[in-house]
């Protein structure tokens, strides 16, 4: 029997994918307030925000805005649900994976409701949200359920007359901030770790897309988590965001956004109490393609690796570095690719494009276009916007890109495609490395000598070789320089939401 990502060994039956659901047309949003003890609150401020559908650009509803002091109370009941002897800290390491799972099975019978939330409130592809977005989910849950009853200390050999060992414990309250490009993701990465290893949390989903966090909140009443484990407080970064990062009484707190906000979370973490630290970070990944590659695969893996999710991915291949002698062919392949790429209602299930976010970011994205056109690249298609259609932009390759380019240095965050060529490998290593961020690189050859020198020469926290975007709740993800500190999934992660705290015991050798 096939085992996928470990899959089986964490207790789920091998399982063919469901099929893909429709939509929930006319998905009533239940859940739009503040999610704190187990309950549905107010914000004490009485003021609430919109969210929007990016597709139709219609307000969907309107949920309660948390602040500051929304966020003392939920850290109070985190607080009180971590006190020894707690329901939550009396459970047994069993059972509380075994609520992973249950949580995990809650989600896979509301999958087509959240993945109907995620694409009406992100417009990514439905089809996206429900494979991609909600199976990542599923599966870190049940991976760090796996974990729940595995976090083991050490006996460590030091005297003779020493018995010295270490214990893994929580940390206590952690607080997490999640971006809108993956909503439930991003939180699930965060908050299946902290959960496995005993912890409490106070989450906040990104502004623009709060509502399948709030969702999330319901499953974990039901599945019976005790009341203050999770909290969840929608709002804003200055407001909610600032509170949970300065507040004196979280211990812990995981971000993944922007660097420039990642530098205010660690500042006021420093600030405040020196709370530990996980950031996860933009990036401006080499996607580099050798000339013995199959240029099959490299033309359609670095296409999906810069224009899935809009090309709203820390991910993105947004520096593509191409052999010369297969520079031409390439960027041809790769234009006819983008000219074919699905754009639309991002609820048909042949869409693999849908809109951007917001205003915000759909003039960013333009502006740097106007960049790259402004500064010699070659726009080989797209290059604006689909008239009359809000968020939408067409998918823009830009070719004949120079390294001093803004487009070949700053994330775009956007369906841009910058294709630079180069000579040798070792010119490509340096212009690879040559930027402050270092999250993900790719490389397409058949070489493998080539493939390892590249893969150990190159400054970033994940590589891929001949595939993109290969995540697994398994393997360690973060990022080498500014793309952050930490690692999310994997074994990495629990190191990130334990304390370890070393027991010596000096025997009394008198007295055998
Ligand atoms: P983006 O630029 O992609 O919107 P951000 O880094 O601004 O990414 O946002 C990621 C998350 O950080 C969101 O939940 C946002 O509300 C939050 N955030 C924004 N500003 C702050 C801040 N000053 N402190 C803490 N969190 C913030």
């Amino acid at each position: 029997m096939a085992t996928t990502n470990g899959a089986l060994e964490n207790g789920q039956l091998d399982r063919k994918p469901p099929a893909l659901p429709r939509p929930i047309h006319n998905l009533e949003v239940k859940f739009t307030k503040i999610f704190i003890n187990n309950d549905w609150h107010e914000s004490k401020s009485g003021k609430k925000f919109a969210t929007y559908n990016p597709s139709t650009l219609e307000k969907i509803c309107e949920v309660e805005e948390g602040d500051k002091p929304d966020v003392d109370k939920a850290v109070e009941a985190a607080q009180a649900a971590f006190q020894r002897g707690s329901p939550w800290r009396r459970l047994d390491a069993l059972s509380r994976g075994r609520l992973l799972h249950q949580l995990a099975d809650l989600m896979e019978r509301d999958r087509a409701i959240l993945a109907t939330l995620e694409t009406m409130d992100t417009g990514k592809p439905f089809l996206h949200a429900f494979f991609i977005d909600l199976e990542g989910c599923i599966k870190t849950f049940r991976y760090f359920a796996g974990w729940a009853d595995k976090i083991q200390g050490r006996t460590i050999p030091t005297d003779d007359n020493v018995v010295c060992f270490t214990r893994h414990e929580p940390i206590g309250v952690c607080g997490a901030i999640t971006p809108w490009n993956f909503p439930l993701l991003m939180l699930v990465w965060k908050l299946a770790p902290a959960l496995c290893c005993g912890n409490t949390v106070v989450l906040k989903p990104a502004e623009q897309t709060p509502l399948t966090a709030l969702y999330l909140g319901s499953l974990i009443k039901e599945v019976g988590f005790p009341p203050g484990v999770v909290n969840i407080v929608p709002g804003f970064g200055p407001t909610v965001g600032a509170a949970i990062s300065s507040h004196p009484q979280i211990n812990k707190i995981a971000f993944t956004g922007s660097t420039e906000v990642g530098k205010l979370v660690k500042e006021a973490a420093s600030r405040s109490n020196l709370k530990r630290v996980t950031l996860e970070l933009g990036g401006k990944n080499p996607c580099i393609v050798c000339a013995d590659a199959d240029l099959d695969l490299a033309v359609e893996c670095a296409h999906q690796g810069v224009f899935f999710n809009q090309g709203q991915c820390c991910t993105a291949a947004s520096r593509v570095f191409v052999e010369e002698q297969v520079y031409s062919e390439f960027v041809r392949r790769s234009v006819e690719y983008a000219k074919k790429r699905p754009v639309g209602d991002p609820f048909d299930a042949k869409t693999e494009q849908g809109p951007q976010i917001d205003q915000k970011q759909f003039d960013k994205i333009l502006e740097l276009i106007e960049s790259g056109k402004n500064e010699g690249a070659k726009l080989e298609c797209g290059g604006s916007a689909i008239e009359d259609r809000g968020l939408f932009i067409k998918p823009t390759v830009f070719s004949e890109v120079t390294d001093n380019m803004r487009i070949a240095k700053e994330e775009i965050f956007g369906p841009v495609q910058p294709i630079l060529k180069f000579k040798n490998i070792e010119e490509v290593i340096k212009r690879a490395n040559s930027t402050d961020y270092g999250l993900t690189a790719a490389i397409f050859t058949k070489n493998l000598d080539k493939a390892l020198k590249l893969a150990s020469a190159l400054e970033s926290g994940t590589v891929w070789i001949n595939c993109y975007n290969a995540l697994y709740a398994q393997a360690p993800f973060g990022g080498f320089k500014m793309s952050g500190n930490g690692r999310e999934l994997g074994e990495y992660a629990l190191a990130e939401y334990t304390e370890v705290k070393t027991v010596t015991i000096k025997l009394d050798d008198k007295n055998p």
